[in-house]
């Protein structure tokens, strides 16, 4: 499944201080990381770097494409299905906890968090998958 000899995360979020703290945890933990702020170049980056990414962190609010639809085109996808997605969202509402769950979301991190539950998560997420 997904974290299977892969140890690269691609963080997407269109706020540039939360991709640096996620990068930067993340790389405490000693993952790989690449990043992105939108929807459109994020999937670029899927296509070229599949097989190496265990994990998506995917801001839901991003100018243009919406990280919904960026998870529908993932888990849609036979070549990137089993890609884990993680839901970045300010939003804890249950519909779109809900709507995310839908379209095939792994699991969900609530912003703002602290790095140290970022990486906990990460790993627990990793370790069931
Ligand atoms: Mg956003």
């Amino acid at each position: 499944m997904g974290g299977e000899g892969k140890n690269t995360i691609l963080i997407v979020d269109d706020e540039p201080d939360i991709v640096n703290l996620t990068e930067k945890f993340l790389k405490l933990g000693e993952f790989d990381t690449i990043t992105s702020n939108n929807a459109k170049e994020a999937m670029k980056m899927v296509e070229e770097n599949y097989d190496k990414i265990a994990l998506i962190l995917l801001d839901i609010m991003m100018p243009g494409r919406s990280g919904y639809s960026v998870l529908e085109e993932i888990k849609n996808n036979e070549k990137y299905k089993d890609i884990l997605v993680v839901l970045f969202t300010v939003k804890s509402f249950n519909e779109d906890v809900q709507k995310g769950k839908n379209l095939g979301a792994d699991d969900y991190i609530v912003k703002p968090f602290s790095g140290k539950d970022l990486l906990k998560r990460i790993k627990d997420i990793l370790d069931r998958n």
